[in-house]
């Protein structure tokens, strides 16, 4: 709060109290996951547009929409929490008439938060007020739709619902309906509000008339016709009379001023009254402000109760937001259950749902299970090393998505971590059927190449964010890697993205979904139990390519890149050379490495290196590094038959042998 003071330089007093934040009821999400998934803003333009809040916000009040955005940011990872907003939204969804009507209630109100901040920081004009008052109007009816509703966060809003008719009542009876920005002026008490006010108003007023009369008087009395009772600032009212006119000016009139055309007067009698009017109406203006005082105390001492009002208002609109999106969109409501599972029906991508032609979007399953590491308490562990089952393979726990460039891999792998989001903020689902598992993190991570538009492809951005993910994320979470490793030389990369997926499938077990253009991966499937290989199915049709969008088990065919370049008009010679090159190079990468063995990590079977790439010879490099025959006389040394010299000694040795080898390597 002293950090506040300090830096807003005004009043905290719309502070009423101040809560823990615990990321342990929240799924936390961070910033380069939200930018990757695009949930407020696109990667290319940065525009809300095209995001994913864009798209589901359907909310009609600015309180609805900034609760939708937080519920965004920070959804619930309480299964119970997360299906009291279902049920609420369900209800909504079921009644849409209801929903119609809560929402053209919730159109009228204002931004209820924004004006109490203006009201306790002493900011608040008149017409701040005047619309307080409105939208107090408007929760009767609002209260009245909540009324009776079943589910319980809809009959705990309604209890929330404070209608604070203290504090309607005299804004109501006080203030005009069209008030003005400032008070200093007056006019936004409304008549018979407060006698004294109306007396002095009709004093002022009268006063005019007297003005009025007292100028028809002094015409007959003078037999001037054409005196004029004006007003300036420097001597307040006065008498205008004409030059011609001068030879008749009684002895009272006292000459103030001279014009071009007149001379102006003032008399004792005009001083006396105009001290009257004047002062009427000051003291009128000084009394309304004093009112306004008092209003603006009335509502900021009632800042707590019309707070927690504002905080069901918002609550209602962005359910009524998300039950409007779920029935226009026709979405389902997900199973939200506490095992690490995602199992999705013909799901579809939020966002191009809406942003693609009505239709053209076509819908896939997602199958992924967490591995459960040791625990296998999940019950749905795909062990394919524990006793055979006659059941149908249980899903990975890592995904492998391969296929051509625009296939849709990107899209389904985002499409997974969106729709797991949009259910554990309380959200139904672009769905035909969805089972989803709590999350307790979402990492997403695109690959350097494909940020290449933000001018942010530096390769240790991807890593950085990759460590962090390799560091944070735990069996419960949900893993989102494209074409990670791309951000550097193919080998450097494909190394990397292999053992990265080793190390979430051996280390972490978290649901995985990795999309990837090296083919080489795919052999993962082969080796680990939890890898499962997915590609995007094209069609050729008339020597072209036709992406279907639709991800099938198994691998993608290897020479995709060349149907690719084929359908962007790439001339045919250069495609059919590149097949003879492709067809030379997977015959070298046959004949020479066929003895290369990849050295197995913690202790699983060794595998074949086969995978790797093209050159058998690089494959021992990079991954066939033999045993130090040190290791060897270690593991031999009988360490209760040793003195502490001798124990030395032999330290010793090893060390001495050490330096001279790496001596023998520099020279
Ligand atoms: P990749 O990552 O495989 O290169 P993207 O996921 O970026 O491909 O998808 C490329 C384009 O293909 C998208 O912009 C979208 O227009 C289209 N697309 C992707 N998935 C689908 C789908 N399931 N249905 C229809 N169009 C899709
Ligand atoms: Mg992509």
């Amino acid at each position: 709060l002293e950090y506040l003071a300090e830096t807003q330089k005004a009043s905290l007093a719309h502070i009423d109290r101040l809560v823990p934040y615990s990321t342990e009821a929240r799924l936390s999400i961070d910033p380069a996951t939200r930018r990757s998934l695009e949930l407020v803003a696109t990667i290319r333009d940065g525009r809300r547009e095209g995001s994913l809040l864009g798209v589901i916000d359907r909310t009609v009040t600015s309180l609805g929409a900034r609760m939708l955005a937080e519920w965004l940011a920070a959804p619930l990872v309480d299964v119970a929490a997360i299906n009291a907003r279902l049920n609420a939204v369900g209800e909504l969804v079921a009644d849409a008439t209801l929903t119609g009507a809560i929402r053209e209630s919730l159109g009228e109100i204002y931004d209820i938060q924004r004006l109490l901040a203006r009201v306790t920081t002493g900011r608040a004009s008149p017409r701040d007020l005047s619309f307080v008052g409105r939208t107090l109007a408007c929760l009767p009816k609002v209260k009245a739709k909540l009324t009776g509703r079943s589910s319980s966060l809809l009959q705990e809003i309604e209890q929330r619902l404070d209608l604070c008719g203290d504090v309607r009542g005299p804004l109501e009876l006080a203030l005009v309906d069209e008030c003005p920005l400032v008070a200093r002026d007056g006019g936004f008490i409304r008549t018979g509000y407060r006698r004294d006010l109306d007396e002095l108003r009709e004093l002022s007023a009268g006063g005019k008339q007297w003005m009025a009369e007292y100028q028809a008087a002094e015409c007959a009395r003078t037999g001037i016709s054409n005196i004029k009772v004006g007003f300036n600032s420097v001597f307040g009212y006065y008498l205008e009379v004409t030059h011609a006119h001068r030879d008749k000016i009684p002895a009272d009139y006292i000459r103030k001023q001279t014009i071009k055309a007149a001379e102006r007067y003032i008399t004792p009698q005009l001083k006396e009254y105009e001290e009257k009017v004047v002062s009427a109406e000051e003291r009128a203006k000084e009394l309304e402000c004093e009112l306004f005082a008092e209003l603006r105390e009335l509502v900021a001492e009632a800042a707590a109760r019309l707070q927690a009002t504002a905080d069901a208002l918002a609550e209602i609109d962005a359910l009524a937001s998300l039950a409007e999106l779920a029935r226009s969109r026709n979405y389902v409501r997900p199973e939200v259950v506490a095992e690490p599972v995602l199992d999705i029906e013909a799901g579809r991508h939020p966002v191009l749902d809406v942003t693609e032609p009505e239709g053209t979007f076509v819908p896939n399953g997602i199958q992924c299970v967490a591995r459960g590491l040791g625990t296998g308490d999940w019950g749905l562990d795909g062990d394919a090393n524990s006793a055979p089952s006659p059941q149908p393979p249980a899903p990975g726990s890592v995904l492998l998505i391969t296929g051509p460039n625009m296939a849709g891999k990107s899209t389904y792998i985002r499409q997974a971590a969106l729709l797991t989001l949009m259910a554990q903020l309380g959200s139904f689902v672009p769905a035909k059927r969805a089972v989803v598992g709590v999350a307790d993190r979402i990492f997403a991570r695109v690959g350097a190449s494909d940020e290449l538009a933000r001018g942010q492809s530096t390769f240790m951005v991807e890593m950085t964010e990759t460590a962090r993910i390799l560091n944070t994320a735990t069996p419960r979470s949900l893993v989102i890697l494209d074409e990670i490793g791309r951000g550097t030389s193919t080998y450097d990369g494909l190394s990397l993205a292999w053992s990265i997926v080793e190390h979430i499938h051996e280390h972490i077990g978290c649901r995985t979904l990795f999309a990837t253009h090296y083919h080489e991966l795919t052999d993962l499937e082969d080796q680990l139990v939890g890898v499962r290989n997915y590609n995007v199915a094209v069609k050729e049709w008339q020597d072209q390519v036709v992406f279907l969008h639709q991800i099938v088990p198994g691998a993608a065919d290897k020479s995709y890149g060349i149907h690719v370049a084929q359908l962007a008009g790439v001339p045919r010679t250069v495609n059919e050379r590149a097949r003879e090159v492709l067809a030379w190079l997977e015959a070298q990468h046959q004949t020479n490495v066929d003895a290369a063995e990849l050295p197995a990590t913690g202790g699983r079977a060794a595998r074949s290196a086969a995978a790797i790439g093209a050159n058998g010879h690089l494959q021992m490099t990079l991954f066939g590094v033999e045993e130090h025959p040190l290791l060897e006389e270690i593991r031999a040394a009988n360490l209760n038959e040793l003195t502490p010299l001798e124990a030395l000694r032999l330290l010793h040795s090893w060390q001495v042998r050490l330096q001279e080898e790496q001596a023998g390597v520099r020279s």
